[in-house]
């Protein structure tokens, strides 16, 4: 395993959603993939901010709805490994369903898939000189994941925020889960980067 490195964190989203790209150093992990059909956007901005596709060693989405996996196979075609959590598997079929055909969606196929147990994620991410680990945070959806740094950063896509969360009892236990894995800063799928805890403004819930 590799020495890890500080993590940082820049944001290349687009259209209400963030793209986060985690680095520790050269070696970056994408979180959350894009719409289907904005692979010139994505790639545009990434570009803006010096990181070659080269660079991504990973592609991860927190969950397997269009605003969040929209690009993986292209990502994939343009060798950048999607990397996928068991309990996500049954979910990618089913993402064509919620897609026009002028979207532009290119279906995920299982080839090239990186396939692994929240387990084996902090030796995967250790490889590549991050520290942390990828777990569960249902409460959006059953099969929603969360990269989980072991600075107090947590990537939880669409995990709706405590204060929106009073009549959800599977996120309010989630966000319990993540107060005690000691999480400090949460990097939604959209809006802003806050503190846990934090009382958000509701007018956006994708
Ligand atoms: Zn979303």
């Amino acid at each position: 395993m590799s020495q890890t490195l500080p993590t940082t964190v820049v944001n290349v989203g687009y259209r209400s959603t963030n793209y986060w790209v985690v680095s520790a150093g050269r070696n970056r992990l994408l979180v959350d993939i894009g719409w289907p059909g904005t692979f010139g956007t994505m790639k545009a901005n990434l570009k803006r901010i010096g990181v070659p596709l080269a660079e991504l060693r990973y592609a991860l989405a927190t969950h397997y709805h269009i605003d969040h996996a929209g690009l993986a196979e292209e990502f994939k075609r343009e060798g950048v490994p999607l990397l996928v959590l068991n309990c996500q598997v049954p979910a990618i079929p089913l993402m064509k369903t919620w897609t026009k055909p002028g979207d532009n969606y290119v279906e995920i196929t299982p080839h090239g898939n990186v396939t692994i147990s929240f387990e084996e994620s902090r030796q995967l991410l250790g490889e590549i000189g991050i520290s942390g680990e990828i777990v569960p945070t249902p409460g959006h959806s059953d099969h929603c994941v969360s990269l989980l740094l072991d600075d107090g950063s947590v990537f939880t896509g669409d995990l709706p925020p405590e204060n929106a969360a009073f009549d959800n009892p599977v996120a309010l236990a989630t966000w319990a889960f993540l107060q005690g894995r000691g999480v400090k800063r949460v990097y939604p799928a959209h809006g802003p980067i806050r503190r846990i805890g934090e009382t958000v403004a509701l007018e956006h819930r994708a």
